[in-house]
């Protein structure tokens, strides 16, 4: 090694050992005192164990309006580093997996509710038990094919063409390896010029109107399937009167890039005195004809597509070699009843803390421009993936696609519906949940005697006024260091949970 190449080590190390140093010092003196570390400690906890807090300054007083008396104060000041950590409360498991994780088992609570029923305290928070007994079904709406790709094929070769066409650009159209799931070409094309990126992105746009007319298509169909079934015509008006379709429904990015929509679809009845009511459908309405009605749905329904010439206006037929510019699921349904609703329930949260980021590494979790196309293809180092960002942004040019709004959902490669969405009457809300965990938080805070923002808000409740002066300190951790000890809180939190979820476990076999 030269002196120059001896020198840019030495560098390096010295570099290494002083931001270590910085990590260390700033540990050092979080753990230093008992006390200051302990009401770090439960700081931290109070989070969430968020690995990426916001940081705010300030104080919360809780008046009594008719006196002017404070009732109860807290102040940042007195707590560690002057500051009050609020979790980021992001979703994505790539951004903060504390939060996400809290996340998914909320939505766990939601999907699960709605297939077992909810006990509540009357407050919005209740589903009825009755739902256990409602016909439902797990779905699952798959994407048509753009184009042949790679597939992680297990024994068999990926793909097998009898007589073993090449396509126009002279492309072979069978692959005979066998790729397994880590295998990067798994999800790509076999050729870059027949892959219809274009219909692609169109397709994603149209996913969310596509599923609200497939679900406007399962009231069409159970109206044909009600008169099979009761012998006299039942409009689609009548069925509206006493059935009604509930549902959550997540989306999941497959490896080549397209979404498939996992859904609970539950058929209820309707009261029509009371339409909030979740009361149990007709007799007729059983598991059986909920499906046929939901397959029946998903093969008919289509989406029109805006008519995109040029160059990359390429057909939608696909396999079937129409030309359509249209929209339509894909042939693989699922359909299936439900007999486990917990593990249903983990199967579709699982998705819902899952972007197009988390797949794609590198891709961002907002939109962006061509001038960060270069940068972010670097980072995502995935052509394919590429190819879809920029036939998005080459879309989102045309006045055909104004209406798309392709330029902002980039980085979802043009799927602009929500990762999980529930109707109105499927379950309780997020929001409910939140409630029902903050007023808990607020018990245990009032419980504790300490100095807690959480008490405040349980003076709020009693009918006080509260009044706040906050300001921003900052996103992320203070102090070096701060990151690696609130990652090991959470593990030791997660590790405790997991113990005394355990011990129930063994309460409940102990006891049968
Ligand atoms: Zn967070
Ligand atoms: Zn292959
Ligand atoms: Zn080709």
């Amino acid at each position: 090694m030269n002196e120059h190449g001896q020198d840019a080590v030495r560098l390096a190390g010295e570099r290494a050992r002083a931001r270590l140093g910085g990590v260390l010092a700033g540990m050092v003196a979080r753990v230093a005192s008992e006390g200051e570390w302990r009401a770090w400690a439960r700081q931290v906890e109070r989070a969430g164990h968020c690995a990426r807090p916001v940081r705010i300054a300030g104080s919360a007083a809780a008046v009594d309006a008719a006196t002017g008396e404070v009732r109860a104060a807290y102040a940042s000041a007195a707590a560690p580093d002057g500051v009050l950590l609020v979790p980021c409360g992001d979703r994505r498991a790539s951004v903060c997996p504390p939060c996400a994780a809290r996340y998914r088992a909320d939505t766990w609570h939601v999907i699960a509710a709605g297939l077992r029923g909810r006990a509540g305290s009357g407050a919005g928070d209740a589903v009825p038990e009755s739902v256990a007994g409602h016909p439902a079904v797990l779905a699952t709406f798959t994407a048509p094919s753009f184009g042949a790709v790679h597939r992680a094929s297990g024994d068999g070769p990926c793909r097998e063409r009898r007589g073993r066409p090449r396509c126009p650009h002279g492309v072979p159209g069978w692959c005979d390896a066998r790729h397994g799931d880590g295998d990067v070409l798994v999800g790509r094309p076999l050729c870059w010029d027949c892959y219809a990126y274009a219909d692609h992105v169109l397709w994603h746009a149209a996913v969310p109107e596509l599923w609200r007319r497939t679900v406007i298509y399962v009231y069409r169909a159970l109206a044909r399937l009600a008169t099979e079934r009761t012998g006299s015509r039942v409009s689609v008006r009548a069925v509206r009167s006493f059935a009604r379709v509930s549902y959550v429904k997540v989306a999941e990015y497959q490896r080549r890039g397209a979404v498939h929509l996992h859904a609970v679809i539950r058929l209820d009845g309707v009261d029509t005195g009371d339409p909030g009511r979740v009361v149990p459908p007709p007799a007729w309405a059983d598991a059986g004809v909920l499906a046929s009605a939901v397959c029946d749905a998903a093969g008919r329904v289509v989406v029109p597509l805006p008519e995109v010439g040029g160059d990359i206006g390429r057909s939608l037929g696909g396999a079937r070699g129409r030309v359509v510019r249209a929209a339509r699921w894909g042939g693989q349904l699922d359909v299936r009843t439900i007999d486990d609703p917990a593990r249903v329930a983990g199967y579709l949260a699982k998705y819902a803390t899952k972007s197009a980021g988390d797949l794609f590494a590198g891709l961002p979790s907002r939109a962006f421009g061509s001038r960060e196309v270069d940068r972010i293809s670097r980072k995502v180092a995935n052509p394919h993936v590429m190819l879809l960002v920029l036939a998005c942004l080459r879309l989102s040019r045309r006045p055909e696609c104004a209406g798309l709004r392709l330029d902002r959902y980039v980085h979802t490669l043009g799927y602009r519906g929500h990762f999980a969405t529930k109707s109105r009457w499927y379950s309780v809300t997020l929001r409910v949940l939140r409630g029902v965990r903050r007023a808990w938080r607020v018990e245990r805070a009032a419980r504790s005697g300490r100095a807690d923002p959480w008490a405040l808000a349980r003076a709020e409740s009693a009918g006080l006024v509260l009044v706040g002066d906050w300001a921003y300190a900052g996103s992320g951790w203070a102090r070096a260091g701060d990151a690696d000890l609130a990652a090991s809180l959470a593990r030791d939190h997660a590790a405790a949970r997991e113990a005394s979820d355990l011990a129930v476990v063994v309460r409940v076999g102990e006891g049968s």
